[in-house]
This record gives C-alpha cells, structure tokens and sequence, in this order.
C-alpha cells in the first residue's frame, strides 16, 4: 500500500516530514509522497530520513492553480499535484520558486493597502503565523487578534475578498500554466480531490475533459474526501479520458485528525501498489 498525498510542517501540516516517514514506515506503508503546498521544503529533511528508514519516498507538490472560466471574471482555484519519480527538473524549482516570490509580493501589497485603511499588518506578523503558506486567512486572523475587525468573515467581507476594499489580486498560476510545467520538467500531472471542484454529472465531466486536453496525466481518484461512488466515477473518468489514476489520503496530522495517514477516513482510501508503477512509467 502506498500514499501518494501527505503533508508536512513544510505546509499546513503538524507531523515533521522525519515524522511522517517514520508513521508511514510503522504503519507498513511501501511508498509514500510529501506533496506540500507550494513547496518542496520538506526533502531536505525526507531524503535522508526515508533513506535510512528504507521507505520509497517519491518527489512531489501540491500546486494552487486558477482555472478561469469563460464569462466569469475570477478564476476557481484548482489543486494541482505534480509527482517526479526520478526528482524535480532545475527549471521546475526555479518556477516554484518564482511563484512563491510572487505570492510573498502580494503579502507585501496587501500590507501597503491595508495601511491605508489604519490597519496595522507587518509581514513578520503574516510570515510567524503562515510560514510558507502565508495569506489572506492569516491576514484575516490578524485583524481579529488585533481588534480591527469581529470575525474571519468580516475582514474578507470588508478588506480582503474580490470585493472588499483592500483587495490585492493573486498571481496564481492558471491550471493550464501549472500542468505545462510539471509535464515539461519529465512530471506527472494530477488534479487533486476532483469532488472539490464542487461540479457534478455533466459539468464535472466537461472540466475534467477540459484538463486532460490541457496535458493532464491524471486524477486523483482516491482521496479521504471521496466516498466509494466517488471513487468509481474517477476512475470511470480516467478510462474514458484516458487518464492514470493516483490517490492518497492528503494527511495532515492533528489538523485533521480524522484522517490517518496511508488510510483516510475509516479506511476509506486504500491505494495500490501498481498506482506508483504507472505513475513511474508516465515520468521521464
Ligand atoms: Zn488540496
Ligand atoms: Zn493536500
């Protein structure tokens, strides 16, 4: 069995990646992939660690990507995993890292309008309380704790949504963007927990078909989010777009803990080993 979507400290999750490892190993899993937001942060401290614990350990992330629709003037956010069996090209982390630049600039503006309005936001602020995730909920928390606003909902209600008064737009990539890079770097493509794209029947399947015209490789059809019906309708998909499958149970630790790592919620993502072997057999 293996897990092919598991985050870390590097990310939003609360088990270090040294931890992670060890879990996956005592729990008798045969490979496993730390797929952080936005980051590859966690291997410098993985590699070695699944080395000596003798756990497959495959390189890969978990990118925030936009698909903008026709007609609509804000793009969805889609979650986009990229895996590379044989590790990430050099041009795939500069590209990361010119994203991460990106996001950590719009922080910084979203400070200098915030300002504007008398509200008192410092980046070492938004960096203690978000890391690498850094972003407009820890703003938002900020501006409670500080008393500049009630509630979470109140701060993007008035300053930080698509309507409010400080809102600085967000240079994500586009879903289109994300796939072109992972697949030119030698990786494998995959659209994480495709039941959060909140679409159902025939719209579901239009996006879906959309994306594997786009160069996606596959879809993530097991998922601790995905009931069984789920997972038989992504599957279904993956063959009729001629797509791979991938899965994992997105662990991350006591944030979430009713979903283990290696199994999900109630055992409900089991992920096979032959996942991997096609996976491996689709990157370059
Ligand atoms: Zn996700
Ligand atoms: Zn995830």
């Amino acid at each position: 069995m293996i897990d092919l979507h598991v985050h870390t400290t590097a990310s939003d999750g609360t088990a270090t990646p040294t931890a992670v490892i060890q879990e996956a190993r005592s729990i008798g899993l045969d490979a496993i992939s730390i797929t952080d937001h936005d980051t590859f942060d966690a291997y410098e401290e993985a590699v070695p660690a699944a080395r000596e614990a003798g756990l497959q350990l495959i390189w890969g992330i978990e990118i925030s990507t936009k698909l903008v629709q026709p007609g609509k003037t804000f793009g969805k956010t889609v979650h986009l995993l990229g895996y590379f069996p044989k590790g990430p090209a050099p041009e795939f982390l500069e590209w990361i890292k010119e994203q991460q630049q990106a996001r950590h600039e719009r922080n910084v503006q979203l400070c200098g309008r915030l300002r504007q309005f008398d509200i008192d936001i410092t980046m070492d602020e938004v960096k203690a309380l978000g890391r690498n995730m850094a972003g407009r909920p820890h703003f938002a928390k900020l501006m409670v704790q500080k008393g500049y606003v009630e509630t979470i909902q109140e701060a993007f209600d008035k300053y930080l949504d698509e309507r409010g008064q400080a809102y600085v737009e967000k240079h994500d990539p586009t879903l289109a963007e994300g796939i072109r890079h992972i697949r030119d770097s030698g990786g494998v493509s995959s659209l994480a927990h495709p039941v959060r794209l909140n679409k159902v029947g025939t719209q579901e399947e239009d996006l879906i078909r959309q994306m594997a015209k786009m160069g996606m490789h596959a879809i993530e059809a097991y998922h601790c989010d995905h009931t069984e019906r789920h997972q038989e309708r992504y599957q279904l998909m993956a063959r009729r777009y001629d797509l791979t499958v991938t899965g994992g149970s997105d662990y991350h630790g006591d944030l979430k803990p009713e979903v283990k790592l290696g199994t999900g919620r109630n055992n409900n993502v089991v992920v096979p080993n032959k996942v991997l072997d096609r996976l491996r057999a689709l990157a370059r």
